[in-house]
């Protein structure tokens, strides 16, 4: 049975799994199906997954009208969080950050439309940009929040610094860092600032790209735009490592606790300090079965520190999810 968490930080419960919809707007996840993404949805919220996470960039605007259509099909608006984001601009041609007043503005009505409501729950700004001034940002989704057009702000992908300066004109109420077993980066910085500051991490990436899903495979094939391709982790020789180390961590799973490894990565994430809600990025039914095998259970300290033996064991030479980062922009005057 799903969990449920209710944030220190604004007045929203959200499940402990949310639904990433990046994939099912089809941009650099080798295209969609849009029926199949909307059954997707559908089966999400069937299964308790009540919190959906979309972004403008997603398929530019793509994802947000298939999560609208989805939506309004459903019913029961009120009984979901719908999250998206704003700040990256692709107006000309390549991705840009851009989290000045006007972008932001039109960003929100274009989303309004897209996911056809007349609130989004949880309002991101999706990548830090230092050409705007933060005071500046954070007055506008201020203004949006006290114009009732969102609930609460969130940010994405930012440092405790940058958090810090958000926070000091609009409360945050959300972090969205990636988080899973191959990539704790933010375990150095960003999570005890979260814990310390009460603010909810809504984590991304918790399968690592389907690495810790225990389906990938040495020869799998990345199709058309598929950001795997480019991703450093799953390019030789460093992908055997990855692999070896899903390899003994389902092993480690199913004598322990007789999971699998998706489970184990899942259950992981959702125990350490600060995480509210691990985003899991599926775009069929079908992916979404592990999730019930999550709840019920969890990792003593032994558990935890056999994990990382494993990985330390494995994985030599790891790598970060930095290349996803779209380009700085140059800091404002
Ligand atoms: P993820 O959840 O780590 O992995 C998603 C991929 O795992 C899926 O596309 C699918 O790949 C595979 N998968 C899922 N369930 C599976 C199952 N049961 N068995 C086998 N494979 C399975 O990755 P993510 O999409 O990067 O992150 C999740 C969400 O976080 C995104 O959709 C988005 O909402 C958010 N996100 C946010 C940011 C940000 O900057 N804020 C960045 C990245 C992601 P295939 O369908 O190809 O098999």
């Amino acid at each position: 049975m799903m969990e449920f968490i209710t944030l220190k930080s604004a007045d929203l419960t959200v499940p402990r799994i949310g639904l990433g919809t990046w994939a099912i707007g089809g941009w650099m996840w080798g295209g969609t199906d849009e029926a199949e993404a909307i059954r997707t949805i559908h089966a999400a919220l069937d299964r308790g997954i009540r919190l959906i996470d979309t972004a403008p960039v997603y398929g530019f605007g793509h994802s947000e009208e298939i999560v609208g259509r989805a939506l309004a099909e459903y019913g029961q608006r009120d009984k979901i969080i719908l999250a998206t984001k704003a700040g990256l601009d692709w107006s000309g041609g390549g991705i840009r950050r851009n989290s000045a007043p006007e972008r932001l503005r039109q960003e929100l009505e274009d989303s309004l439309r897209r996911l056809q409501t007349d609130t989004i729950d949880l309002y991101q700004i999706h990548w830090p940009d230092e050409g705007t001034l933060f005071e500046e940002t954070a007055r506008t989704l201020e203004d949006m929040r006290h114009s009732g057009k969102i609930r609460a702000v969130g940010v994405s992908n930012f440092s405790p610094e940058q958090m810090d300066r958000l926070s000091s004109v609009v409360p945050i109420a959300t972090a969205q860092p990636p988080y899973n077993l191959f990539e704790r980066g933010i375990e150095a910085d960003v999570a005890p600032y979260c814990v310390k500051h009460d603010i909810g991490m809504v984590t991304y990436g918790a399968l690592c790209r389907g690495l810790l899903s225990g389906a990938m495979s040495a020869d799998r094939k990345f199709e058309g735009d598929d950001l795997r391709q480019n991703d450093p982790k799953f390019q030789p020789p460093r992908f055997a490592q990855y692999l070896a180390a899903v390899e003994r961590l389902d092993q480690f799973a199913r004598e322990r606790f007789d999971r699998r490894v998706i489970h184990l990565a899942l259950r992981w994430l959702i125990d350490q300090p600060g995480v509210v809600t691990a985003l899991w990025g599926a775009r069929r039914p079908d992916q979404l079965e592990p999730v019930d095998a999550i709840f019920g259970w969890s990792l003593t300290g032994a558990d935890q520190a056999e994990i990382d033996r494993i990985l330390t064991e494995t994985v030599t030479d790891p790598v970060g999810p930095e290349f996803m980062a779209p380009p700085e922009s140059r800091p404002s005057a």
